[in-house]
């Protein structure tokens, strides 16, 4: 199966968002996923365009709901494979409160954050992960706002798989992707993602020397079921510490992967039937209504 559509991406030059959309396409290809039983989801901004560049189904969304549109469909149909693309801003700005309210549900399915600081699409203002003080080319004046940090805020809102990749290193991306999707509950996959028309800061240049992979420095992520509370604390301080590298050195990897129940496990104590009977194959018994108006008569 060809993952690639025949539409040719119409991003900028050296965009971040080609390294990440050959990843999913890739990894979607190794995996072996059904196209037809694939969704790819997103907001608005630059990456919004991907679906339009997969050969599986895609749905562009309305800026920052992209997560509410895909975990609907997810809950629907719990046989699909969902994936949830979008920007910073429309994942961090507009769409804050579904990020959080997402990570309190885990939903089985991954959400891939392009990560570039700007508003690409609009002309480069300041995006919420954009730091305090700094200033691009696209600004007249350095930002007044601090900046969120994706991977603490996903951990706060209680996201049990979380990573970063980096869209140049496309090769680990894809196997970030890959893993994001295997994994049973909601993934989060930051992604660095340079934009060289309007972030001339967090450049490809600026990130090479600095990128590191977590692995290679023999950290474990896995968090068990049933962990004693003091190996969790030190988990727990374990994250904290690499989340908010930065600067120097910035680690790539697999941060935290813990197994809790899936929020469709947790639907099975509300409807016994489902995941065996669930919305999208329609009505499955003829409504009874009389018994319906009786219940609500008042
Ligand atoms: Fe990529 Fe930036 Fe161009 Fe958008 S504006 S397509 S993020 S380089």
């Amino acid at each position: 199966t060809d993952y690639k559509a025949d539409k040719h991406p119409d991003w900028c030059p050296g965009c971040g968002d080609f390294g990440i959309l050959s990843a999913l396409q890739m990894a979607l290809f190794e995996l072996r996923l059904d196209p037809s039983q694939t969704v790819v989801f997103s907001g608005i901004g630059c990456s919004a365009k991907t679906p339009h560049y997969l050969n599986v189904y895609g749905v562009h969304t309305l800026h920052g709901r992209v997560l509410p549109v895909a975990q609907g469909a997810k809950l629907a149909n719990p046989h699909l494979a969902v994936v949830a693309v979008g920007g910073d801003g429309d994942g961090l700005g507009i769409g804050a409160g579904h990020f959080v309210a997402a990570g309190r549900r885990n939903v089985d399915m991954l959400y891939i954050l392009y990560d570039n600081e700007v508003y690409g699409l609009t002309k480069g203002q300041a995006g919420p992960t954009l730091g305090l003080g700094e200033k691009t080319k696209s600004l007249p004046k350095p930002n007044p706002q601090g900046r969120v940090n994706p991977l603490l805020l996903a951990f706060a809102s209680g996201y049990t798989w979380i990573a970063r990749g980096y869209a140049y290193d496309v090769k680990g991306l894809k196997e970030l992707i890959k893993e994001g999707l295997s994994h049973k509950g909601l993934a989060f996959l930051h992604v660095l993602q340079p934009c060289p028309t309007y972030n001339d800061l967090h450049t490809k240049e600026w990130f090479a020397p600095r990128i590191y992979r977590l692995q290679d420095e023999g950290y474990d992520p896995h968090v068990p079921e049933g962990l004693p509370p003091e190996e969790l604390d030190k988990k727990m301080a374990q994250f904290q510490e690499k989340a908010a590298e930065w600067g120097e050195r910035i680690p790539t990897g697999i941060f935290w992967k813990a197994e809790v129940p899936t929020f469709e496990e947790r639907l099975k104590a509300y409807l016994p039937r489902y995941p065996e009977v669930y919305p999208a194959l329609g009505q499955q018994e003829p409504l009874d209504l009389e018994g319906l108006l009786k219940e609500f008569a008042l």
